[in-house]
């Protein structure tokens, strides 16, 4: 299979700050992992930046022009929240995050891949229509879905989200709109505290709740009785995926023990399910991970298994 990867230096210059979780190291790991003979194949994309009209699909333009119009000098920093840091070069890199998770739409509506994993940074899953959080500053994955629907005429466009975090910020855009669908499995309770399985949404969310400790056996199960069949049900035209790595057992942020090799039998299943419904189409877009080798490790499980499956 076709499998394009879509990322860009300038995502490297992005600085929360020393000793934030979060660090140019994460995207570093990533594409060194991903420079293995075995992913000679990989169709290596540019990531271009976002248009304010194309955010702007998202988040209302205050909020676009607010995020833009923050420019630190070179060495300085802002602070959005206590975790929410932008430096001189994260203006740029959520650009091309954003415009790089729209591109790998774009790639597989056009047939030039069947999939593409969206190398970026910052994340997105975090980010709500009116305020950055969480690391994210553009809600990367919403915003690639709008994207679907505007640019390509999509009908159903799902976002399915493996982060161990919940993505608030997707099910915030998408909670009132019948033809999005968001499901995540997280530890619950976490960060940022929302994520209750009792909240649907107008019946297009799903949010199978994980406890601290949980392993492989309640992160597959969460994806096979609860995800995955309302996500059939659903039968999207396109399938998007936050992929976050940080439910792995090494991580620091959160304390499931879910072992690399989920992430590759997660990525097949979640590759069948787009060949039952969307031939195929699928777009993976980087979200979190924070233990550089867990990190490393299974992303590149997970694009091995794009390229493979
Ligand atoms: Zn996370």
């Amino acid at each position: 299979m076709t499998v394009a990867l879509i990322t860009h230096p300038a995502c490297l210059a992005h600085d929360p700050g020393e000793w934030h979780p979060e660090c140019p190291d994460r995207l570093r790991v990533v594409l060194r992992a991903l420079e293995h003979e075995m992913f000679l194949p990989l169709l290596r994309e540019t990531a271009p930046e976002a248009t304010e009209d194309q955010l702007g699909r998202v988040h209302p333009p205050s909020y676009v022009a607010a995020i833009l119009g923050i420019s630190p000098a070179p060495g300085e920093h802002v602070s959005l929240d206590a975790d929410t840091v932008m430096s001189h070069g994260s203006r740029e890199a959520a650009l091309r995050a954003a415009g790089g998770a729209m591109m790998g739409v774009d790639a597989v509506m056009q047939g030039w891949a069947h999939r593409a994993f969206v190398a970026t940074r910052p994340p997105g899953h975090h980010a709500e229509r009116h305020t950055p959080m969480g690391f994210c500053l553009f809600a990367n994955a919403a915003i690639a879905a709008r994207h679907a629907q505007a640019q390509w005429g999509l009908a159903r466009v799902a976002v399915v989200d493996f982060d161990v975090h919940h993505g608030n910020g997707t099910q915030d855009i998408f909670a009132a709109d019948p033809s999005l669908f968001y499901g995540s499995s997280h530890q619950y309770p976490c960060y940022p505290g929302t994520g209750a399985a009792s909240e649907t949404g107008v019946g297009n969310i799903v949010n199978a709740t994980l406890a601290p400790g949980a392993g492989s056996g309640a992160f597959r199960a969460a994806w096979r009785e609860r995800i995955i069949p309302a996500l059939d049900a659903f039968a999207p035209d396109l399938l998007i995926v936050s992929a976050g790595f940080d439910a792995h057992k090494a991580d620091p942020l959160a304390q499931l023990r879910v072992e690399t090799e989920d992430f590759g039998w997660l990525t097949q299943e979640l590759m069948t399910v787009a060949d039952r419904h969307c031939g195929g189409r699928l777009v993976s877009v980087l979200e979190g991970g924070y233990d550089l080798e867990a990190l490393a490790a299974s992303a590149a499980l997970h694009v091995r298994t794009l390229l493979l499956g």
